[in-house]
């Protein structure tokens, strides 16, 4: 019983993650479903084989492991990892923790450390894929205090890094480290379809081809947008299909796949009253792509949009800059709807350390999350976009977002999350908007009420029908 860990699950992340474990100096006994695929995994860990015990039956599992034990599961999210505490916890003791490390619904991992009393239980977000869970991954805990402690001296060695800050953090109780891992999921979405979109501008607007437009995003990717994201957008338009030598963007069918995590951060926006339209709206881009055959039959009814662009009508730098407006007003909704759950869930998530976190290892790692994480810890009860180093980027940019949202409107070219970001940044900074006709029409049909802008709330209007 010498391991400092063990590791359930020997699947794509799981493998990556103990190889990561091994990689970092600490002994790990592993375990897996089907004994042939530990066995295999062993057999293939080359030098790390000596820091990795295989396990054949959870008994020898848990045997392998010092006290007090720490097991991380790496197993599909629902029901699996129910199974799996339900077979492993008889055989643990009392002070023995168990990490879902898996993509878990926060309210499964709420559930999950409320039903484990005071039996050591943590939740952890693991973001970057395989690639990610093999060399640093970014890691969002959550769970008692106490318990992260035990383990963080391993999971910070094993996440990602920025300069000498580690990409793992405690963010509170319960689900809170599933819940952050959900909003990163959602921002991601928004990110990518906002990617998408400009690519459909420079395809179908500009008339641009794969090569040009794989040189653009990779010159943007020296500027402020920086960022994985638009590295890989730019490898994916430069990419060859080996098959038929066409350009790889061009063979790809454009509908989109999902498991669900973005769809659980606009659920929970929604119940939060945390307005996310461009994540919202990235959900609903996904959905809608998949309905190809009706996509199809619209394009035939209706007619294909012009799509192509007037001359000079916008410029690579207009759209670069829209992307950039576009971005920030993404990720102000994200972190205002993580302060939003923070008020309702009691939890007090370090905003700031969010933004650190997803600074390497993760997907939507990039350059301006730097900056975010300076502005949010100035306030992190401000919206980002009122954070004076983002208010002057808005103030430089959203121009520019607005001429983009405007050649789209005009020429047929659907630009959802661009178009509720902008909407948005309207809404924002409109100190007398609309509501009070609702308002009114609520209290003509309903009697609910308005407050006056002279004084007073619970007044009722000359309707005459109550
Ligand atoms: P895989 O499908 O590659 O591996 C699943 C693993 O779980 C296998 O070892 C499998 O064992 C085991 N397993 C499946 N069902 C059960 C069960 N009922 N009881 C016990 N063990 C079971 O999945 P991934 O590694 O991709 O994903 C694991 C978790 O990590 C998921 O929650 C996923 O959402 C999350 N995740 C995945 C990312 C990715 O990029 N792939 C990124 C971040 C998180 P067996 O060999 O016996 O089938």
């Amino acid at each position: 019983s010498n391991a400092e860990i063990g590791l359930i699950g020997l699947g794509t992340m799981g493998a990556a993650l103990a190889l990561n474990i091994a990689d970092n100096g600490f002994d790990i006994a592993v375990w897996n479903r089907t004994s042939t695929v530990t066995k295999d995994f062993h057999a293939n860990a080359g030098e790390l084989a000596d820091k990795i015990t295989p396990t054949e039956t959870l008994e020898e599992l848990v045997a392998a492991i010092a006290e007090p034990r720490a097991i991380i599961l790496m197993v599909p999210a629902g029901q699996p990892v129910d199974d799996q505490i339900a077979a492993l916890r008889p055989l643990l003791g009392e002070n023995d923790l168990i990490i879902d490390a898996g993509n878990a619904n926060f309210h499964d991992t709420n559930r999950r450390a409320e039903e484990a009393g005071d039996l050591p239980f943590l939740g952890i977000g693991v973001s970057g894929g395989e690639e990610g869970a093999r060399f640093g991954p970014s890691i969002m805990g959550g769970g008692k205090r106490e318990y992260w402690d035990r383990v963080a001296h391993i999971l910070t060695a094993i996440s990602a890094k920025h300069e000498d800050t580690a990409c793992a953090t405690w963010m509170g109780e319960g689900g809170a480290g599933h819940f952050v891992k959900a909003v990163h999921n959602g921002i991601e979405y928004a990110d990518m379809q906002m990617i998408a979109e400009v690519y459909g501008i420079m395809r179908d607007g500009l008339g641009m081809d794969n090569a040009a437009i794989s040189d653009t995003f990779a010159k943007w990717d020296k500027g402020p947008l920086k960022s994985y994201l638009i590295e890989i957008s730019g490898k994916v338009a430069g990419a060859i299909d080996p098959k038929t030598g066409a350009p790889m963007l061009d063979i790809i069918v454009d509908a989109a796949g999902q498991k669900g995590t973005g769809r659980w951060t606009v659920i929970e926006a929604q119940l939060l009253a945390a307005p996310i339209p461009a994540i919202e709206a990235a959900v609903v881009a996904r959905n809608l792509s998949s309905q190809l055959e009706a996509r199809a039959a619209g394009e035939d009814l209706f007619g294909t949009a012009p799509r192509q662009l007037p001359h000079d009508a916008l410029s690579l730098d207009t759209l670069e800059q829209a992307l950039m407006a576009g971005k920030i007003l993404c990720y102000a909704q994200g972190f205002d709807m993580i302060t939003k759950a923070s008020e309702e869930f009691g939890w007090a998530l370090p905003l700031p350390a969010i933004a650190q976190v997803w600074r390497e290892g993760c997907i939507i790692r990039s350059d301006m999350l730097d900056d975010m994480s300076t502005a949010l810890a100035e306030d992190e009860n401000r919206n980002l976009m009122f954070a004076p180093t983002f208010a002057d980027k808005l103030k430089s940019n959203h121009d520019a977002l607005r001429q983009v949202v405007a050649q789209g409107a005009l020429h047929g070219i659907a630009l959802p999350a661009l178009s509720s970001g902008l909407t948005y940044f309207d809404a924002m900074r409109t100190a007398r908007g609309t509501a009070n006709m609702i308002q009114g029409q609520r209290d003509f049909f309903g009697a609910h009420g308005f407050a006056r802008t002279d004084g007073g709330s619970g007044h009722h209007g000359p309707w005459g029908n109550n």
